[in-house]
C-alpha cells in the first residue's frame, strides 16, 4: 500500500517530460493511479497533476506553496535601490524558513511522516544541506550555509552572526551574507 518506490528519488530533468501518450479516450484526470517515473517534471511540485503525493501532504501543502511564491517573487525581485547583496537576503530567509518549517515538523514536532519529509526534500521545498548542519552541535540555529563559508571571509573564519552576542562588541548585528542578526547556538 504505501510502498516507497513510488516516491524514490524523483529524476530532476530539465524538460518538460510529462507524455499525454496512450491515454486517449481517458480524461486527464488527477488519478494517483500510476504517477510513473517519466511523468515527473521540474522543480517543486506545486500543482501538478500525476504525482502522488505522500499522505499529509494536504496539511503542508498552503505553508510550501505560500514559501514557494515568496521565493518567486525574492527571486525575480528587480531590487532597484538594494545593495547588491541585500538583494539575495530574503532568498536566504526565505530558504531557511522552509527549511525550518519541515524540520520542525519531522524532527521537533514528529507530525509528518518519514516519506513526507523526505518526499519534501526531494521536491526542493527545503535545503537538506542547511538541515544536515542543524543536527551539528553549535549549528542548530545556523542562517545560512554561506555564512559558514571560511573562503567568504577575509580575516575572520567565521561570519560576523556566527559570533555570540556575549562575544560581539555591537550588539545589534545584521551580517553581509544573509542579513541574519545572529544565529550562534546560545544565542
Ligand atoms: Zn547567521
Ligand atoms: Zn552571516
Amino acid at each position: 500500500m504505501s510502498s516507497s518506490s513510488l516516491y524514490r528519488s524523483p529524476p530532476r530533468l530539465h524538460a518538460n517530460r510529462r507524455h499525454r501518450a496512450g491515454v486517449t479516450g481517458a480524461a486527464p484526470t488527477q488519478s494517483p493511479a500510476h504517477p510513473g517515473p517519466g511523468r515527473r517534471s521540474i522543480m517543486p511540485k506545486i500543482k501538478t497533476s500525476g504525482v502522488k503525493y505522500p499522505d499529509g501532504w494536504e496539511l503542508i501543502e498552503p505553508t510550501l506553496s505560500e514559501l514557494h511564491s515568496k521565493m518567486r517573487e525574492a527571486e525575480n525581485d528587480p531590487h532597484d535601490g538594494k545593495r547588491k547583496c541585500e538583494a539575495l537576503w530574503p532568498i536566504f530567509k526565505i530558504n531557511h524558513q522552509r527549511s525550518r518549517y519541515l524540520y520542525d515538523l519531522y524532527y521537533n514536532r514528529k507530525e509528518i511522516s518519514k516519506e513526507l519529509y523526505e518526499f519534501c526534500l526531494d521536491q526542493d521545498h527545503a535545503d537538506r544541506n542547511l538541515i544536515a548542519k542543524w543536527k551539528k552541535q553549535g549549528y542548530e540555529r545556523l542562517c545560512c550555509l554561506r555564512c559558514i563559508q571560511t573562503r567568504d571571509h577575509n580575516f575572520v573564519t567565521t561570519c560576523v552572526c556566527r559570533v555570540p552576542k556575549h562575544l560581539r562588541e555591537e550588539q545589534v548585528i545584521e551580517c553581509v551574507h544573509c542579513g541574519c542578526k545572529g544565529c550562534a547556538s546560545g544565542d
